[in-house]
């Protein structure tokens, strides 16, 4: 099976205007909030909203849908009320990814703050546990590889194995953020630096259980422990980076779902990304052909 090309697009405006978002930037997948990314109020979908976003992505042929969970949850806060809000706000999404039929929902698992996933990890487990009693039954929760910035959980791959072995349930899943992985240290730029990145991967998480990708070039080096993306080609992992990531059997049949800031354009001096740019660039990499620059 084919990789899928797609981005991060807006729902602005009804869940369903999201599909001829990423249509406009000739997408094959798409990611979307379903909620307002720094406010705890969910936002309301209602069902003709809802049977609106299924009948528009069926006739447009668009692949795989995910969802991306507000930023602010943390599964590891030692506030009971922050605990609370972030539970409801993964279960939200995940009751909105099934209602359209979503693949699944990417998540930032949440910061130990230095700790360690040690100190951490039975609330997180806990919290977890209780996502999926709560949610229906359908989309995966796909855990996120962070960069490191305040202690994030998932910086290791090993954080992202463990959580994924003591909650043991098949829906549970891993979402590979090439940026965030970079700029924690796995040096992916090589064919020696993937295998080792992948090999790790696969002792500590297991890849049956990579689910999505995030693919972003990163405005941080190596090791750089900060969460700062880039357009495809233009940062510190580049072209080769991308191209023996897409030719890597690992990714076989995967969605790329590109998160990057997008290039300048007079309208937008800091850009409006993803958008077609990149989307051409990761498609030419993906066909083994030349890179529109
Ligand atoms: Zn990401
Ligand atoms: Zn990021």
């Amino acid at each position: 099976m084919a990789i899928q090309v797609g981005g991060h697009v807006s729902s602005s405006g009804g869940i369903f205007t999201a599909i001829d978002r990423a249509l406009a930037i000739e997408a094959e997948a798409c990611q979307i909030f379903v909620s307002a990314p720094q406010t705890w109020r969910p936002t309301k979908h209602t069902d003709a909203a809802i049977a609106q976003f299924k009948a528009r992505r069926a006739e447009s042929g668009l692949g795989q849908v995910w969802i991306h969970n507000i930023y602010l949850a943390n599964l590891a806060s030692e506030d009971s009320l922050m605990i609370e809000k972030s539970v409801a706000s993964v279960v939200n999404a995940m009751t909105v990814g099934a209602a359209i039929g979503a693949e699944g929902i990417v998540l930032h698992t949440g910061s130990h703050k230095g700790l360690g996933l040690a100190a951490v990890l039975d609330r997180v487990v806990d919290s977890l546990q209780r996502i999926l009693d709560a949610a229906p039954a359908g989309p995966l929760l796909a855990l996120e590889t962070m960069a490191g910035q305040g202690g994030t959980i998932g910086t290791k791959f090993s954080d992202l194995g463990t959580l994924l072995r003591t909650v043991n349930s098949p829906r549970l899943a891993t979402c590979l953020d090439t940026c965030h992985s970079f700029a924690a240290g796995y040096d992916i730029r090589t064919k020696d630096g993937l295998k080792a990145a992948l090999a790790e991967y696969d002792g500590e998480i297991g890849l049956d259980r990579l689910a999505v990708v995030h693919a972003n070039d990163s405005k941080t080096p190596l090791g750089g422990f900060r969460d700062r993306h880039e357009n495809i080609g233009d940062g510190f992992l580049g072209i080769e980076a991308f191209e023996l990531l897409m030719g890597h059997p690992a990714f076989e049949g995967k969605a790329f779902l590109l998160e990057v800031p997008g290039l300048a354009t007079e309208k937008s001096p800091k850009g409006d990304g993803p958008d077609l740019e990149n989307v051409r660039r990761l498609k030419a990499i993906r066909d083994g052909v030349p890179v529109p620059r």
